[in-house]
């Protein structure tokens, strides 16, 4: 019985002031026998936890449990788990069955008649018999990385702890390891902890799946709900083959507004107070061409057929002029300086690509606030555009026109027969049921649409 726990686990880099904080309080239990799948992004932490439960870091706080039992201060050897790196780590010098029997020959105490018969009998089951006799060195990653599961398993351990073992295989061989995994998983049903910065691999792995990000663990659920019912803005955006569609909505009454769209709930529609929110939308939840209500309408700028389906992409231009501060801009470096003499360059408008997020404007070189009076400019990308003429004119005014344009984008994926064309104008259906709104401040879940699927009904709002 293994299960592994991991209790108000803090993992700080740096000495003892650490400032890099790879593990933030993390509270994870995992049953004994589960196939479970830490996924984030790079330098979110799942190495760190993986290699903490392997007895390979040492915590900066809190515990590890295995079966039960507090092992934060035992050695890895002591922890009967096993580790598969993405890098095989095999011994080069050793045939494939020395390394598969030198863990065994080291500490099992087996006699060298059993070790041979097990090693036979994992060999079989790793479909890797046949290289018994050869190095490392003249097998093929997926053969290397068989061998370094074989080597794992043979060990009979309680748990596997696996990192990122299938990275360096070309993509039909990650497909069939995938498989592979999974297989040997069920046929063994010891708890295995593998860890990838691949959504998609998580999605297909894993009994659960824990998101993480920032050292922390953002959601831990199976990976339907965690497809259907993410409980943030990071678990939405990075979970999922295509990217959910964003936009910045206000909801007054029942009605959900953007630049690009609106729709109401109908009756009286959920319990949402009036405001701004962040607004989610998969991009097969959206319906083109729809029958009856219509959402909105954009122009198709890109259709990518994909197999059976394609991916269309609507975009909406938007422009608008904002009276700033000449001081705020004054530091646009892209901006170039022209005489002021050369009234042609001065007038034509320069352009630099800025964000904007709770009214900051912010690019590489610079940062500045929008002033109160600033048209409604919302949450994301923008091109700025300057005059230099107004930024280096001989009497420049306090207060400079400045023109942001931005493009919003929309995908949707469709049936390839009912594909519209490059150029032409769409309308298209956002259903109220589908969505998914975040807290533009927290960016935490306030509500999804319910009928992903028909139960349970955890609607949050
Ligand atoms: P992931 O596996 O998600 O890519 P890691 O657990 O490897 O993330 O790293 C989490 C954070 O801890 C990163 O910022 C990384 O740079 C840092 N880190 C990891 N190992 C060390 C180390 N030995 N010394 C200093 N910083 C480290």
């Amino acid at each position: 019985m293994a299960s592994v726990e991991l209790d108000s686990l803090v993992k700080r880099f740096g000495g003892p002031e650490g400032t890099i904080v790879a593990n933030d309080n993390i509270d994870l239990t995992i049953e004994d026998g589960e196939f479970i799948v830490i996924v984030g992004p790079s330098g979110s932490g799942k190495s760190t936890a993986l290699r903490t439960i392997a007895g390979l870091e040492e915590p900066t706080e809190g515990r590890v449990l295995i079966g039960g039992e507090d092992v934060t201060d035992l050695p890895p050897r002591d922890r009967d788990v096993a580790m598969v790196f993405q890098n095989y780590a095999l011994y080069p010098h050793k045939t494939v069955d020395g390394n598969m029997r030198y863990g065994l020959e080291k500490s099992s105490g087996l006699s060298g008649e059993e070790i041979d018969e097990r090693v036979r009998q994992f060999a079989e089951m790793m479909e890797i018999e046949e290289t018994l006799e050869k190095t490392p060195d003249q097998l093929s990653g997926g053969q290397k990385q068989r061998v370094a599961l074989g080597r794992a398993i043979v060990q009979k351990p309680e748990a596997f702890l696996m990192d990122e073992p299938l990275s360096n295989l070309d993509a039909k061989l990650r497909l069939q390891m995938r498989t592979e995994f999974q297989r040997i998983h069920q046929e063994l049903g010891k708890t295995t902890i593998y860890v990838t910065h691949d959504q998609e691999e998580a999605m297909t792995m894993g009994d659960r799946i824990v998101v993480m990000d920032g050292g922390e663990i953002q959601q831990i659920d199976e990976p339907a709900d965690v497809y259907d019912r993410p409980e943030n803005y990071f678990v939405a955006q990075f979970i999922g083959e295509l990217t959910m569609n964003f936009a910045e909505v206000t909801v007054e009454n029942g009605t959900v507004s953007s630049e690009n769209f609106s729709f109401s709930f109908p009756g009286e529609g959920p319990d949402l107070a009036d405001g701004t929110y962040l607004l989610g939308i998969r991009p097969e939840d959206v319906e083109l061409r729809p029958d009856g209500e219509v959402s909105g309408t954009a122009t198709v700028e890109v259709t990518e057929p994909t197999g059976s389906e394609a991916v269309v992409y609507l975009e909406n231009e938007h422009e608008y002029t904002a009276s700033i501060e000449r001081e705020s801009v004054s530091s646009v470096t892209a901006v170039e300086t022209v005489p002021s003499s050369d009234a042609a360059a001065a007038d034509e408008l320069h352009w630099t690509n800025v964000s904007i997020e709770n009214s900051t404007v912010r690019s590489d070189e610079f940062r500045f606030e929008l002033p109160d009076e600033a048209p409604e400019l919302v949450r994301g990308d923008y091109r700025l555009g300057v005059r230099p003429g107004d930024l280096n004119g001989d009497a420049p005014a306090d207060r400079i026109s400045v023109r942001f344009q931005r493009t919003d984008e929309l995908s949707v994926k469709t049936d390839r027969t009912a594909l519209p064309q490059v150029g032409e104008e769409v309308d298209f259906r956002i259903p109220h049921r589908k969505i998914h709104l975040f807290d533009p401040e927290t960016e935490e879940t306030v509500y999804y649409g319910r009928d992903k699927r028909a139960e349970p009904d955890r609607q949050v709002a």
